[in-house]
């Protein structure tokens, strides 16, 4: 899950890591008291929305190029009509692709001056299976960029979580970034309490793009993202409250609410599987065959007919998908179960493309059964090979 940055500026703060004062607002009205409130003689003006890259991109609403989702302000009117320009606008950046995203929330900050833009990250290793740090000397830019093109510019390294966060690790990086003086202090106890905030929170991930050195030479919090592991969210009920459900994907967000298993891809066929290997499988299988997944969907070991057709539903609710390919495998889950959920399913939306049924496993004539004597316009299929290769036939003819 993640959250806006001046939510996550908010939890730095609270753990005395170092960020500029500012304001949220949600209306045009509030934009003047709030950046009223802040000393100036800089403003900076934010678009809060879940994704990177914000001062490079545009409104849709101006010409492109023109002015981006962070701007910076000389007065308190210049701040105010910043804010009310970016609210309701839609923004494009490089991660949030074409369709933009709408600005509901705006962040009006004090401005800092700038001497050094610095990266940082922290986050969840899955290959030492650690919390590792990340660090360039070129923050304020695209970090993939800096990764292809000069990568030595990099450091990174894990924390081993038995000795946990030390000073060593935050001195290497003050000399990594080529930090001096009173710098070293700050940046050792700075990466303390970022990691102390990560472990915590049960976060996965949080960067820090950029982490400056201002002009009086303190380091300094400019931008923050953040985002939390979803299993852990049970232990924090203070990080679920921040949840932002506008930014979230519609489907994303109605399957979390059943809890299915469910990312949305950018291809033509809808997939629903039970297990995520054997989803994982299907996902490899209809690429085999030439086509790609619309999402991945794993409904579970324990389904119920309700939940076989709330997966059901949120397949057929995306426009890109041109056919279902529905392939389970009974073990705990009964493959009856999952004809009924189908066919309720059917019934209830409709189906407007081909189907795909390959069933497996326990109660298997049953299901079968009950799919042919549906009535419905069904194709069944023998395995998962089978069922591959008539979906993509169905859908590229
Ligand atoms: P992003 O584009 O979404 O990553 O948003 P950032 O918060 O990183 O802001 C983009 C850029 O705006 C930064 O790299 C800075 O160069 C600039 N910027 C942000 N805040 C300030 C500020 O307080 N003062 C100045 N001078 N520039 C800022
Ligand atoms: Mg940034």
């Amino acid at each position: 899950m993640n959250i806006h940055e001046y939510q996550a500026k908010a939890l730095l703060r609270s753990y005395g890591a170092p960020v500029s004062d500012g304001r949220v607002v949600l209306s045009a009205n509030e934009a003047k008291t709030a950046a009223g409130e802040l000393d100036g003689p800089l403003w900076v003006v934010k678009a809060q929305i879940h994704a990177g890259g914000r001062g490079k991109g545009h409104f849709k609403e101006t010409e492109a190029g023109e002015k981006g989702g962070v701007r910076l302000a000389k007065s308190v009117e210049e701040a105010a009509q910043e804010a009310n320009r970016m609210l309701g606008s839609t923004l494009v950046t490089h991660q949030t692709g074409p369709v933009g995203k709408q600005v509901n929330r705006v962040y009006i900050e004090d401005g800092s001056d700038i001497e050094r833009e610095l990266y940082l990250a922290l986050l969840v290793d899955r290959g030492s299976s650690r919390i590792s740090f990340v660090c360039s000397t070129e923050g304020g830019m695209d970090i993939e960029e800096v990764a292809a093109k000069t990568p030595e510019k990099i450091l990174s390294f894990s924390v081993d979580p038995a000795v946990g966060y030390q000073g060593f690790h935050g001195r290497r990086i003050a000399f990594a970034l080529g930090l001096e003086g009173k710098q070293v202090k700050q940046c050792a106890a700075l990466m303390g309490t970022l990691y102390k905030i990560f472990v915590e929170k049960d976060m996965e991930m949080l960067e820090i793009n950029p982490l400056i050195v201002t002009d009086s030479g303190d380091l300094k919090c400019l931008d923050c993202k953040a985002g939390f592991d979803g299993n852990a969210l049970y232990r924090h009920p203070d990080i679920v409250g921040l949840r932002d459900e506008t930014e979230e994907d519609p489907k994303e967000l109605a399957a979390s609410k059943h809890d299915l298993n469910y990312i949305a891809l950018d291809g033509e066929i809808g997939c629903m599987v039970n297990g995520a290997g054997l989803a994982m499988a299907t996902m490899d299988i209809i690429k085999l065959y030439g086509a790609e997944p619309a999402n991945f969907l794993d409904v579970g070991g324990g389904a119920t007919k309700e939940k076989v057709t709330e997966a059901f539903k949120i397949i057929t609710s995306d426009p890109n998908v041109k056919g279902i390919l529905v392939n389970i495998f009974g073990g705990i889950m009964r493959c009856d179960i999952i004809a009924e959920g189908v066919i309720a399913a059917v019934k209830e939306v409709g189906l407007q493309v081909p189907l795909v049924v390959r069933l497996e496993g326990t109660n298997v004539e049953k299901g079968k059964e009950i799919i042919a004597g549906s009535g419905l316009n069904v194709i069944a299929a023998d395995d998962l090979k089978d069922g591959a290769e008539k979906i993509v036939k169905a859908v590229k003819g």
